[in-house]
């Protein structure tokens, strides 16, 4: 008998190739435990891939998008700089395609990531984030941020320095859809920020073995939160040091719940209701 869908690991990527010898039994070791799966590019093929694994598994979804450290890699390229804009441009007319699959939830993983990123970077992942939300604005789809502040806190020969103020920024210029900051990993202020501007923050197995994100827990409105696993990265306790995989979410549900003092079950028919409701699936 199939499991209904109790959990939603809302970001994790099960279509990269660190599953390709097992992917399916990851898929139904899932789907046996009632986890829902959202799949996110972080490049045209790997959106690709994960909108094909939501084409063929009921439990599944996908998200597409360009990572930005990706942009920076791919200007950080030497070559013909007209050869270079007309690949950016077919790369973006791609994914305005793959945006319109009735599968893809939402836009992303975009964003702005100060930390694997030297400065010159910065421009091009600030013209390849306002893309992403010109397509997510067109598709009428949300977006998944993925957001990181410079090494050191205020950074200060980073453009802003916060990421995160930078992103709400941009958002709040050019966004008409709702997002969330996938891994939240910024500041009580950057996330209270966040909230006024009407925005979601994720949270992933990390939550298992630190006490860093306990604040931030306790200080958010559940229904600003949702669980992630981000796998095959971050494997929460007890399965730490392994390949991560979407069933695990239910330990992040569960850290959610410890942290905030607050009953598991209640915790997780929240999340559940909210995943569905921001990524509109029924
Ligand atoms: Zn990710």
């Amino acid at each position: 008998m199939k499991k209904a869908i109790e959990y939603i690991d809302i970001h994790g990527h099960i279509n990269f190739p660190e599953y390709d010898a097992d992917r399916e039994e990851v898929i139904k070791r899932a789907a046996e435990a009632g986890v829902g799966i959202i799949s996110v590019g972080t490049d045209i093929e790997s959106s690709s891939k994960a909108i094909e694994l939501a084409e063929t598994h009921e439990n599944m979804w996908a998200v597409v998008g360009v990572h930005p450290t990706e942009i920076s890699n791919a200007t950080a390229r030497e070559g013909n700089r007209s050869e270079k804009a007309a690949e950016e441009m077919s790369y973006f007319q791609e994914l305005r395609r793959l945006a319109i699959h009735p599968k893809v939830v939402a836009i992303g993983e975009c964003g702005l990531d100060y930390f694997h990123t030297n400065e010159a970077d910065i421009p091009a992942q600030v013209e390849a984030f306002e893309k992403h939300i010109s397509i997510a604005n067109e598709a009428k789809k949300p977006l998944m941020l993925h957001v990181r502040n410079g090494k050191k806190k205020g950074d200060s020969n980073l453009t802003g320095g916060d990421a995160y103020k930078d992103a709400l920024a941009i958002l709040k210029k050019s966004s008409q859809v709702p997002f969330n900051f996938h891994f939240f990993a910024g500041s009580v202020e950057n996330m209270k920020e966040i909230f006024v501007q009407g925005g979601t923050v994720s949270f992933t197995g990390v939550l298992t073995f630190t006490h860093n994100y306990d604040e931030l827990i306790k200080q958010a409105p559940i229904d600003k939160i949702m669980s992630e696993t981000d796998c095959p990265y971050v494997s929460p306790v007890p399965h730490r040091g392994k390949r991560n995989e979407p069933a695990f979410v239910i330990e992040v549900v569960k850290a959610i719940a410890r942290i905030r003092g607050e009953d598991e079950e209640k915790v997780r028919m929240v999340l559940l209701e909210d995943a569905r409701g921001f990524f509109n699936i029924r």
